[in-house]
């Protein structure tokens, strides 16, 4: 079934990723669909205590929200085009006030890259910068019988820095400009920031392609 899956994708033009109903531009979406996504990076304030400030770049809803669950969970890596332009928008927000910053993005867990067979974060870099990617998912958890904000807050738990790459960070001084796709309590956000701050690195920030409001 994922063969000829994967051939009728090949061969036929793919539907846009949001409204499904027209093939889409090289991008994913179709033209309307498009000029449906967020005109504007917002700040987002997460309720999660110790999260740094971040800014979205739109609401996890419409166009957006569609975009970023086909790119995710379909594997649409078509899609990273213009969420990366989106999140790129977002950091160019926080970049204004945090000169010369490190982009480090938050790291998926081992199930989920094993999953989608990419880092999806940190691919969404492309059009921003360098990932530096300094953080990495700890060993996994026994996630058995536990719901699915129980098995998020384990991996929060679990988020930990590359040794050296963190102490390289450290040792350049650079502020660090967090990466993520999706905000929900901010909770994941604080743990790689409490993370890289045990570690000597300084976290100024964050941004992120959506926030759930
Ligand atoms: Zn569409």
């Amino acid at each position: 079934m994922r063969l000829v899956e994967a051939l009728c994708e090949l061969f036929l033009p793919a539907a846009c990723a949001s409204c499904r109903e027209v093939p889409a531009s090289g991008g994913g979406l179709c033209a309307a669909c498009a000029a449906g996504l967020p005109a504007a990076a917002a700040l987002a304030v997460p309720r999660a205590p110790g999260t740094p400030p971040v800014v979205v770049a739109g609401a996890y809803e419409g166009p957006l929200a569609e975009a970023l669950n086909e790119y995710k969970e379909r594997g649409r890596r078509e899609l990273a085009a213009v969420l990366g332009g989106l999140l790129g928008r977002a950091v160019a927000v926080v970049a204004a006030e945090v000169p010369d910053a490190a982009l480090v993005p938050i790291p998926p867990t081992r199930a989920a890259r094993r999953e989608r067979g990419f880092d999806h974060v940190a691919a969404l870099c492309a059009p921003i910068g360098r990932p530096h990617r300094c953080l990495r998912a700890g060993p996994r958890a026994d996630s058995v019988g536990l719901t699915a904000a129980q098995r998020r807050h384990a991996a929060d738990a679990s988020l930990a820095v590359v040794p050296g790459r963190a102490a390289a960070l450290a040792a350049s001084g650079r502020p660090v400009i967090l990466l993520d796709d999706i905000v929900t309590t901010g909770a994941t956000l604080s743990a790689a920031a409490a993370a890289l701050r045990r570690a000597g690195v300084k976290v100024a920030a964050a941004a992120a392609v959506a926030a759930v409001e």
